[in-house]
């Protein structure tokens, strides 16, 4: 078995369509020409094939909480896809689906003149209905390949329990799939002459100086505001990187938890849509750790077995957004805090406006209104105070994932599900009985307060100082 096809799961049976005229790549995910094992994938097939290789991304105005801020953030990465494709003699058709009224079925259409389709393996959002769905409506063979993890998803037979349980053999298997992805353009140079007719006319082209107008055009939420700092796309992400590099991973082992002091990479909206490749980044991470004689050990941690334990829960926990996911340890201790009192309690809007009595927590939730993430570290904190001022532990559940899938660059992703389940419980461990929480993990303010500078927090976020009850 070589190394792609351990990233491979065919979801249908049908055989290659033998008159095809290209390969169809859907990219729903990894929204990138590097280190992207679904594009070599789908060039290997186009070669075998003796065809060219068409690449095609659709943005919908009918996704949940379709908004400026997404939107915005996946247009952005669009003009440099196109550029680095083309480079590669690939083509690409970016549709713009601006009005529920506008046509839904670019995929089926162009499937009809494949030879194959190929697209993302991603365990969340829309991506999972499509790939329950989508293959068993084309008459091509379908292919998700998983381009998210480093060591491919489809290693792991089972859900894990812990990190603990998932980090040996992530290790064991780690030097196999920490390389570099090479592969050389398709042999046959994609012609637009190729589309089936009247798919042209859908396309959409994307220039930066177009992208407001184009966002205007849709019908979506037009509410939320851009993010403050996170423009898209994979320069971009690269530029995080290098500055990661240059000026953050040498504190990050002892400053990670400090979030004044910004010394994490920042990359996870870019991680989310693709922009970026954790394999690149860990490439990156381990080669500048190498030079400079640092210990990468802690990033590497974050981004290798934390993140690929949250796509490991996520391909085998689907409907993850409920309680009921959880251990048995976790249900017991919920449902046995289930009437403690509440002495405090907020309601989904006063949460969204940042309008709780503490002023850290309003100042977590401005991040994320204002930034579109909150900082790992106080975003524990804020799951934690949104658990404790809540009417119930369910209605928790739902303000988070509602927040996250309004205003998170890096929401609708397994790594939401998993850190916000991890409030719970999941992936943790019994502590001591307390009101409300029972054993799941608790945290204060004046814990807060003695491991970081909660002031200086406060200020770089314009959040008012606000009086603790
Ligand atoms: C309540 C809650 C909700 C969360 N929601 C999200 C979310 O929607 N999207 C998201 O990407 N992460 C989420 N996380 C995990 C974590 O907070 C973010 O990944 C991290 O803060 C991203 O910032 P960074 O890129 O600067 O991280 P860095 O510290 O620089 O880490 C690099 C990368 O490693 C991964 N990573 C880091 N911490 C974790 C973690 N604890 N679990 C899994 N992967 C991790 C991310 O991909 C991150 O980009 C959530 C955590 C909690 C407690």
């Amino acid at each position: 078995m070589n190394d792609l096809s351990t990233r491979v799961r065919t979801l249908n049976n049908h055989p290659p369509r033998s008159n095809g005229a290209y390969v169809l790549y859907w990219v729903q995910a990894n929204r990138r020409v590097d280190s992207n094992h679904a594009l070599a994938w789908a060039i290997e097939l186009a070669n075998l094939n003796r065809v060219p290789l068409l690449v095609y991304e659709g943005l919908t105005c009918s996704y949940p909480d379709a908004n400026d801020r997404l939107h915005t953030f996946v247009l952005e990465g669009v003009p440099e896809f196109e550029a680095d494709l083309k480079r590669a003699g690939i083509g690409y058709l970016f549709y713009l689906r601006r009005t529920p009224a506008d046509a839904n079925n670019l995929v089926y259409r162009l499937a009809e003149k494949a030879v194959a389709l190929v697209t993302d393996d991603f365990p969340a959002f829309n991506v999972v209905v499509h790939n329950g769905q989508v293959p068993a409506r084309v008459e091509i063979p379908y292919y998700a390949v998983d381009s998210s993890c480093i060591v491919p998803m489809n290693v792991h037979e089972k859900r894990a329990w812990a990190a603990y349980t998932i980090r040996p053999k992530i290790t064991r298997e780690l030097p196999q799939w920490l390389k570099p992805l090479l592969f050389s353009p398709p042999a046959k140079t994609w012609d637009d002459a190729l589309l089936p007719g009247g798919v042209a006319e859908f396309r959409t082209t994307v220039r930066r100086e177009r992208i407001a107008e184009l966002v205007a055009s849709c019908t979506i939420n037009h509410e939320i505001p851009l993010s403050k700092s996170y423009r898209g796309g994979s320069t971009e992400a690269r530029l995080r990187l290098e500055d990661f590099l240059a000026s953050r991973l040498s504190r990050y082992s002892q400053e990670s938890g400090k979030p004044s002091k910004k010394a994490t990479s920042e990359l996870s909206p870019y991680l989310h849509f693709g922009q970026i490749s954790a394999l690149e980044v860990a490439l990156a991470v381990r080669r500048y750790a190498a030079e400079h004689k640092l210990i990468a050990d802690e990033f590497l941690e974050e981004l290798i077995v934390r993140r690929e334990l949250a796509f490991n829960f996520s391909r085998w926990t689907p409907e993850n957004e409920t309680l009921r996911v959880l251990p048995d340890w976790c249900l017991k201790t919920i449902a046995k805090h289930a009437d403690d009192p509440r002495p405090v309690t907020y309601t989904f809007e006063q949460f969204r406006d940042a309008q709780t009595h503490d002023p850290l927590w309003n100042a977590t939730q401005l991040e994320m209104l204002t930034e579109g993430k909150i900082h790992g570290y106080y975003r524990m904190y804020w799951g934690k105070k949104i658990m404790e001022w809540s009417p119930t532990l369910d209605e928790a559940l739902r303000t988070m994932f509602r927040l996250h899938s309004i205003y998170a660059l890096d929401g609708r992703d397994p790594n939401t599900a998993t850190g916000i389940l991890w409030c719970f419980g999941l992936h943790d461990r019994p502590w001591t009985e307390r009101p409300i929480f029972g054993q799941l993990r608790y945290m204060s303010y004046d814990g807060m307060k003695r491991k970081t500078d909660i002031e200086a927090y406060i200020r770089q976020n314009n959040s008012p100082q606000g009086s603790l009850l």
